[in-house]
């Protein structure tokens, strides 16, 4: 750390002062021995680039369908039982069914059914017969399931012999199918052989076409994806796919079919998703691709297909989120040298007219792309690295003692600002008083720049304090866990108000492997939320296209230290592959921050900067995709609502809608937040075309809303 003597007497603890590292984890004293991506080539490098893998899990779903055939199983009544049936009466939950749970779309199923928060049991019909009692409840004869999600559409499975059978037999699809009748309940099959058993969607398939690779979009008059953007194609890739056409309608009432309204198309016009009717009124959605939970094309669907499975109303909540997070504002950093791949130790700190420039790009963002008028940066202040008798000023040629100290003050209203500790120290084994110096006096230093801060929310050096640390103070960090936090950290943290805490999305334990879109209680304190922040491969001592290049392929590109492309990228192919990330973190739906560091914001040419290069990668392709619309909430708004989130997620809340009274009848055992989509009353908002109603309940409370 070098500061310059127009910096301030604050920064007395100059030499304490250090640069936070992006995402590989590195740390300032692993960067001064070497060991930083794309520096050199060390055993230790390896270590910490282990959690970030320069792209999505690469798993391809390539299973194939069979073709079955077999008789036509008849639709019937649902049987004779004890109880009668209540079709007015369902409970807001759905059903998912498999054969096998180790099928890649179950698990793409469950993930986009959790990110809305939609309660869901699995049913393995490979192992569990499926019963009118199983769709039922006994006691008043209510429906168990407002929504049915096949993860293929004649659930198959390969039996003793090699061969390939439906797991359920004709009388479990004909309870199945009375039950859909009887409650008005919808079926999603995500993965689908466009054939006629065991029942037909009205859909064939086109011999011989069937790849891994298809190209599609919305098909027109149809609603199901009105979020898409219009005449977006989504790429399906690495996913088995059976385009088809529709069944010709002098087929359909022999086959059961009254309507088909295709979803989804390609250029041809061939069909890769489409909604039906049967001649008895049941409602199917069915798509003829293969799925995961990573794929862009099941992540994209996932908000389309939950609102349609559900018809708009479930327990739960589903937004998106663009949050990104810039560290050591005040603070002098590491800086890249692409010559000689080596970096000059505290070489970089960002001008005035680099913070004036931020600003400008944060205008040109919102203003660019619909989806993010919302968009403002999180700024994470060392207030060490300030001058706080600098005075206010706009000019960035302004002859200050600190002139980014006095374009901070003029710049006060136009960033979100979040205490990043005074002086960067670490948290791990720091003394009460030194933590209360740096948090607490930190927020002083904020209050006395003007700076509109987030009271509540703390994000600490390289978020030290958290049980991942080098037992020496430096180096490589090992994870101890949460448990082995730094009490007296966590204590000056909560009585300096502290209630959400940034912690590390590529430590494991930091996040919830659980629960992907849920902060967590810190099992030491648990008034502190843990807020998990997703790093990004912009490493924080890159302040142009040439050295985030240079530095990233001595990382991944052939001969690098953690090699994983062919080639080397071009700085375009980064942002590219950067954007892949980002985007599929914003479709997850988990509101959590990016982040980077004030080395990305050096205004490297007229209006431009790597962090908003990479800003204007992540809208430019998620804004082909679709126009629902992204959130930026301030840290304590963000804490506030993962807290919640996290709340809801947690509490076991159950929901019976009454079809005929056209009302939800809501209740939490343990209390808590509640959040529940196509309903009014609450605290309700508006996302998207969809209402989202919020309430905090207390236990064991009950509540009846109106639908939407
Ligand atoms: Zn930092």
């Amino acid at each position: 750390m070098k500061l310059t003597s127009s910096i301030s007497v604050l920064a007395l603890t100059a030499a304490l002062l250090t640069a936070c590292s992006s995402g590989p984890g590195t740390t300032p004293a692993a960067s001064q021995a070497g060991q930083v991506p794309g520096v050199s080539g060390t055993a230790a490098d390896q270590n910490r680039l282990a959690t970030i893998a320069p792209s999505l899990p690469v798993q391809p779903n390539l299973q194939r369908l069979p073709d079955l055939r077999g008789p036509k199983i008849q639709e019937r009544p649902l049987g004779t039982q004890a109880i009668t049936a209540q079709p007015n009466l369902i409970a807001l939950k759905v059903l998912v069914i498999t054969a096998g749970t180790s099928d890649p779309d179950l698990d793409a199923a469950k993930a986009m059914l959790g990110q809305a928060g939609v309660p869901y049991d699995v049913l393995d019909a490979a192992t569990t017969p499926l019963t009118e009692d199983s769709l039922m409840v006994a006691a008043d004869g209510s429906g168990r399931y407002q929504g049915v999600v096949l993860t293929n559409n004649a659930l198959v499975f390969q039996n003793a012999s090699g061969g390939y059978e439906s797991a359920l037999d004709a009388s479990e699809w004909a309870t199945l199918w009375q039950y859909e009748q009887t409650y008005k309940v919808r079926q999603l099959s995500l993965y689908t052989f466009p054939g006629s058993y065991p029942e037909d969607y009205g859909l064939r398939y086109i011999d011989g076409t069937a790849s891994a690779s298809a190209d599609v979009k919305a098909a027109s008059g149809q609603t199901v994806t009105a979020e898409f953007r219009p005449g977006a194609v989504v790429p399906v890739r690495n996913a088995y796919n059976y385009p088809a056409s529709v069944l010709d309608t002098s087929q359909w009432a022999a086959s059961g079919v009254a309507s088909v309204t295709p979803v989804l198309t390609d250029s041809a016009s061939r069909v890769f998703a489409a909604t039906s009717t049967t001649t008895s009124g049941r409602e199917r959605l069915a798509l003829t691709m293969a799925h995961n939970q990573y794929f862009l094309h099941s992540q994209l669907l996932g908000y389309s297909l939950v609102n349609w499975v559900t018809k708009g109303v479930y327990l739960g909540e589903y937004r998106r989120y663009n949050q990104l997070d810039i560290d050591d504002w005040f603070l002098f950093g590491d800086h890249y040298n692409a010559a000689t791949k080596t970096l000059d130790p505290d070489a970089f700190r960002m001008s005035a007219s680099d913070a004036l420039g931020v600003r400008d790009q944060q205008t040109a963002i919102q203003n660019t792309f619909g989806v993010a008028r919302a968009f403002r940066f999180a700024v994470a202040y060392n207030g060490g690295g300030a001058n706080t008798s600098a005075p206010a000023s706009c000019d960035p040629n302004v002859v200050s003692a600190d002139p980014l100290s006095s374009m901070t003050r003029c710049l006060s209203g136009a960033f979100d600002w979040i205490s990043h500790t005074r002086d960067h120290l670490y948290m791990d084994f720091i003394s009460a008083a030194d933590a209360t110096t740096q948090i607490a006096g930190n927020q002083t230093i904020g209050g006395t720049m003007g700076l509109v801060r987030d009271a509540h929310s703390l994000i600490t050096g390289d978020m030290s304090g958290l049980g991942y640390y080098n037992p020496a103070g430096d180096g490589v960090k090992t994870n101890y866990g949460l448990t082995a936090s730094n009490q007296k950290f966590l204590n000056s943290a909560a009585n300096a108000g502290v209630q959400y805490l940034a912690s590390n999305h590529s430590v494991d334990g930091q996040w919830d492997a659980a629960c992907p879109t849920c902060g967590i209680p810190h099992p030491l304190k648990p008034s502190i939320l843990l807020v998990p922040r997703w790093p990004t491969n912009i490493f924080y001592y890159a302040t142009t296209p040439s050295e985030i290049t240079t530095s990233y392929n001595a990382v991944y590109a052939p001969g690098g230290t953690m090699a994983y492309w062919d080639h080397a990228l071009s700085y375009a192919e980064i942002l590219d592959k950067e954007s892949d990330l980002a985007v599929s973190h914003m479709l997850s739906g988990a509101a959590f921050p990016h982040y980077m560091h004030t080395d990305n914001l050096y205004q490297y040419a007229p209006g431009h900067s790597i962090a908003a290069d990479w800003e204007n990668a992540v809208l430019t392709k998620y804004s082909a995709y679709s126009t629902l619309p992204l959130n930026t909430l301030p840290w304590d708004s963000l804490g506030q609502y993962v807290g919640r989130r996290t709340s809801f997620m947690k509490s076991n809340v159950r929901a019976v809608m009454n079809v005929a009274a056209k009302t939800v009848t809501i209740t939490s055992p343990s209390g808590g937040a509640v959040y529940a989509s196509g309903v009014r009353g609450g605290n309700s908002v508006t996302y998207g075309t969809q209402s989202i109603g919020y309430w905090n309940f207390s236990p064991n409370q009950s509540l009846t809303v109106a639908l939407k």
